[in-house]
């Protein structure tokens, strides 16, 4: 329970064999930093932008973004916020708010291929985010990202955002980090292509999980077959951890699986770097990665994808798991 866990308030996030894993929250509005500072979680590795758009039907002005960045970048202190640019289409906005509807959003329209079709609306959002990076610490990250070349044409704009900021004498952090989501298999099965590109990797298992299983996130009747431990998306997984590491650059987590305890030995194996949570899950995710011991994980995952099957896997993974609470 979570009275249970409140002792795991100020605890290290560090694995018994005293690897540290970055824990931090997923929000989508600022009354959500609440919780984080309460549990302790180190800032916020995941804000979804899109609310703005959800909640006013309409694109927000500079200075309204520029504002809300600063505030929640001032509530992260030192840890930072990182800011994921407009995700819109899919499941956030099936309508896309440039176009009419689509017949398979997931498949159409959204995240980056948006900003990029729609490079004023995107300048104005980095702009912000640029204007709130002089405020505290602010990281940039891009999401449903698929090829190398879609990062350069994003940070080319945010070059030319640079630019304008310099231009008018208005302060930024000029040493803003850029991160790409890695969310959609293409993207994961070149992410030695992308990591030059980038300061580091957030995995989205939510869609990584959806386009690798072609499995619908948000189809009732095919959810028994929503599964982030499938071999194919763990290998995968694995493979993007290394790609980064070999880059030397960092790589976390922010889709679900982050925040539920069964895949914590798995991504404890797997070697992520930072875990980005539902805030409410902070404390349960610290106290599992607190019992854990990275090789012990480590030799479940080279099980799994060695074939050994998903379903036994899994039932480990819980074992180890429930040994913690
Ligand atoms: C994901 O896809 O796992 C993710 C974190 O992004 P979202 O759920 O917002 O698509
Ligand atoms: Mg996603």
């Amino acid at each position: 329970t979570l009275g249970g866990l409140k002792g795991e308030v100020g605890k290290p996030t560090d694995t018994i064999d005293g690897k540290h894993i970055v824990l931090s929250g997923n929000i989508e509005f600022k009354r959500e930093m609440a919780m984080i500072t309460e549990n302790g979680g180190a800032g916020v590795g995941l804000f979804r932008t899109e609310f703005f758009y959800l909640r006013d039907n309409a694109l927000p002005t500079e200075a309204e973004q520029a504002q809300t960045y600063a505030e929640v970048a001032a509530a992260c202190e030192e840890h930072g916020v990182i800011i994921r640019t407009f995700d819109l289409g899919g499941d956030k906005l099936p309508n896309s708010p440039f176009d009419g509807p689509e017949p398979n959003p997931f498949l159409g329209w959204r995240g980056i291929r948006v900003s990029l079709g729609r490079p004023e609306v995107f300048k104005t959002q980095l702009r912000a985010i640029l204007r709130a990076s002089a405020h505290g610490k602010i990281r940039i990250m891009f999401p449903m990202v698929a090829s190398p070349e879609e990062v350069v044409q994003a940070k080319q704009i945010l070059e030319a955002a640079k630019a304008e900021l310099i231009d008018e004498e208005l302060p930024f952090d000029e040493n803003i980090e850029v991160g790409a989501m890695i969310e959609i298999p293409s993207a994961a099965l070149v992410a030695d292509l992308i990591a030059p590109h980038v300061d580091f990797f957030s995995v989205g298992t939510n869609d990584l999980t959806q386009y690798t299983l072609a499995v619908d996130r948000v189809n009732d009747r095919v959810a028994p077959l929503f599964r982030s431990t499938h071999t194919g998306v763990v290998r995968l997984l694995q493979h993007v951890v290394k790609a980064a590491h070999d880059a030397g650059i960092w790589v976390g987590v922010c889709g679900e699986t982050a925040g539920d305890p069964t895949f914590t030995p798995l991504l404890v194996g797997m070697g992520v770097d930072e875990l980005s949570v539902g805030p409410r899950q902070i404390l349960t995710i610290r106290h599992a990665i607190r019992q854990l011991d990275s090789s012990e994980c480590a030799k479940l995952v080279q099980r799994l994808v060695a074939g050994a099957s998903t379903d036994r896997i899994e039932e480990d993974c819980r074992a180890m798991a429930m040994r913690c609470y």
